[in-house]
């Protein structure tokens, strides 16, 4: 019997609940570039009052959040703090430097969470002849170190410590929503301080398309600007709007399932001699973990995991990456272990 691939790639891989294409077959539309489309003018106004933000936009993709937030903080020529591994230093094809002439000043965490003194040292001296800090960015879960949480005492110091030196804070906060039930705290208040926010839709809220940007009125209104010249402008989009309202109903309370997957994952793989990983680390929906006592790359893991109809990601040469969410339940995590204790069982 033919059984579709479990798929931890990605919690990008969501596709829309049956809920989800109802409303979107039924969605009210009109021109949002007009701003006639009812339906994103009723999520625009759902997501700012539920991060208690004067505004919020919709936007095509994270990465295009982030730009347009990096854009209108930071002058041509400044500099972005950020972790090393951070989404908008690794995987946004430095648009910061093509497209909003900013530079990133990366700083090293080994868990991925900046602590404000390592961000107090890295912003540049007020000398004329040097580029000059703008931005602090965090990311809140930080994907590439294992969806690691800031807790808010920290978030608030760096907030406090920005704005003290005259720096604005934007909050990469992609999966903030898996941060919000980790942490057992609101959205708006892990966001509370952040001069900017990013979030994803289409990860493990599981609509299909899009993410939202939220600060001042004037941001937002600044921001509508700068997404309409990047070619980001869309007409009838309350059929994305639909899905991205029902998502936000449903999939919260649902969040903490996938960060118990996580957790059984993980605890699987620490008894697995081909595997290294803390669980304890793992409180969120992302699992990476080294391979190398495993005799094989990551590369060679993924490949053999696919033989079993279970997808991975590598994401060093030595680090695999799982991803829990909505479209994969218990036994479909159950079937991954079985297919990681085969292929990671150390060859004689
Ligand atoms: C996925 C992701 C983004 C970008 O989202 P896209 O919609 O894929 O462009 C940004 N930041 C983080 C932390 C992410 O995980």
């Amino acid at each position: 019997m033919y059984e579709p691939a479990v798929d931890l790639r990605s919690d990008t891989v969501t596709r829309p609940s049956p809920a989800m294409r109802r409303a979107m077959a039924e969605a009210e539309v009109g021109d949002d570039v007009y701003g006639e489309d009812p339906t994103m003018n009723r999520l625009e106004e759902r997501v700012a009052q539920l991060f208690e933000r004067q505004a919020s936009l919709f936007v095509p993709s994270g990465s295009m959040g982030n730009l347009i937030s990096i854009k209108l903080w930071a002058r041509p020529g400044s500099e972005i703090i950020c972790e090393q591994k951070a989404h908008i230093n690794q995987y946004e094809l430095a648009s910061m430097a093509a497209l909003a002439g900013a530079f990133p000043r990366p700083i090293s965490a080994p868990d991925g969470i900046l602590t404000w003194s390592q961000i107090e040292a890295a912003i540049r001296p007020k000398t004329y002849y040097i580029s000059q800090t703008a931005l602090v960015s965090i990311e809140n879960t930080h994907n590439m170190a294992g969806g690691t949480l800031y807790p808010i005492e920290l978030t608030d110091e760096i907030c406090d410590g920005a704005h003290a030196a005259g720096l604005r804070v934007h909050l990469d906060g992609a999966r903030i929503f898996n941060a919000s039930v980790a942490l057992g705290m609101s959205v708006a208040r892990l966001s509370s301080r952040c001069d900017s926010v990013m979030f994803s839709l289409s990860k493990g809220l599981g609509a299909p398309v899009g993410s939202m940007i939220l600060g001042s009125r004037e941001f937002v209104a600044q921001a509508r600007v700068i997404r309409k010249m990047l070619g980001g402008g869309m007409r009838q989009v309350g059929v994305l709007a639909a899905a991205a309202l029902v998502a936000l109903e449903e999939s919260p309370p649902r969040l903490a399932e996938d960060h118990a997957h996580a957790r059984r994952l993980a605890e699987a793989l620490a008894g697995m001699p081909g595997a290294s990983i803390d669980p304890r680390a793992v409180r969120t929906n992302i699992v990476i973990f080294d391979v190398r006592n495993s005799g094989k790359t990551a590369a060679e893991v993924c490949s053999a995991l696919g033989q079993f109809g279970v997808l991975a990601s590598g994401v060093e040469t030595y680090a695999v990456r799982l991803v829990t969410h909505r479209d994969v339940d218990g036994k479909g995590i159950e079937r991954a272990i079985r297919a990681l204790e085969e292929v990671l069982a150390p060859r004689a």
